[in-house]
């Protein structure tokens, strides 16, 4: 088995990085709220609306500008450019917990979860995967400069810069000394970036790990997708996953009244404000389309999507 040794390095000094936040000394209350704005925009906004919905699914459209830089948001959450996200889901979508799936937990858990990003194959590799699996993402210039030569991370890392120097300069005009500003710059690099992107990770790869193994199912798929229902309030409605394998163009996640998809939500939102067109909408017949005759799914759940 090959590693993919400068992955695991980044892990490993994000991880380090994050948990400097125990220390009072990176602590500052702006930095706790860019923690749990970041988590919402980077996390929720970019990744979920962004890499999830728009660009792997084609779930909505949107004006041009508007993709772009919701897609910028996503690559600030450091999860590789949005070409190579894209392609590794549609991938998950296509082999879902079968041999070729890039992370199913039927290999294991934590190969699930985070594993399967440290190993080097030929089937993972960047070129050949995004020209068979995400080449209508890779029409659009800005998206296929990303791809190249690293361009996403330092992309990515430039925003840490911005964090520090935003903190420190804003510091430095109210009066602080040169210290306190750095310690300030510092606070929100370490709430802001290291911890919310660790965080981040963390939720979006509960989404491939966690709801492949615990949860309730609505529809008789052919993987073994679940809807988690803890993994969905704190991935804001991603956590819906067998509604989503069962569905996975729709916007919509969260198919019964009381699955709450708050990224849903954002998308009828930018629908109010006419900035989403052509949503797709669960379709009204998975119930029947999986769930026929299948002893394994009890009638209420049967029942399918409800208003
Ligand atoms: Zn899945
Ligand atoms: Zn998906």
């Amino acid at each position: 088995m090959k590693w993919k040794k400068d992955i695991i390095y980044s892990f490993i000094v994000c991880h380090l990085l994050a948990v400097l936040a125990i220390f009072p000394w990176f602590f500052s209350w702006t930095g706790v709220v860019f923690f749990v704005i970041g988590c919402f925009v980077f996390g929720v906004i970019g990744i979920n609306v962004g890499y999830h919905r728009l660009l792997t699914h084609c779930s909505f459209s949107c004006p041009r500008w508007l993709e772009r830089t919701i897609v910028m948001l996503g690559l600030c959450a450091m999860q590789d450019a949005p070409g190579y996200w894209v392609a590794i889901h549609r991938k998950h979508h296509q082999f879902s917990d079968e041999e070729n799936d890039p992370h199913s937990p039927l290999v294991s858990f934590f190969w699930a979860h985070m594993g399967w990003l440290c190993v080097k194959s030929d089937e993972m590799k960047r070129g050949p995967l995004t020209e068979r699996y995400a080449k209508d993402v890779l029409r659009d210039p800005l998206y296929a400069w990303l791809e190249r030569n690293d361009h996403w991370l330092f992309v990515t890392l430039l925003s840490w810069l911005v964090f520090f120097a935003g903190g420190f300069g804003a510091a430095a005009l109210s009066g602080a000394s040169w210290q306190e500003a750095a310690q300030f710059g510092l606070s929100l690099v370490i709430w802001g970036a290291a911890l919310r992107t660790v965080v981040v990770w963390h939720l979006t790869w509960s989404v491939n790990s966690v709801t492949h193994v615990w949860g309730y199912r609505n529809y008789a798929t052919p993987d073994v997708s679940r809807n988690n229902v803890i993994v969905a309030l704190l991935v804001s409605g991603e956590g819906w996953h067998n509604n989503h394998h069962a569905d996975q163009r729709s916007a919509r996640h969260g198919h019964k009244w009381y699955e709450l998809d708050v990224t849903w939500l954002m998308i009828r939102l930018l629908m109010a404000l006419g900035l989403a067109k052509n949503v797709a909408l669960p379709s009204p017949n998975l119930a029947a389309k999986f769930n026929a005759g299948d002893p394994r799914v009890v009638p209420d759940q049967a029942a399918g999507v409800s208003e």
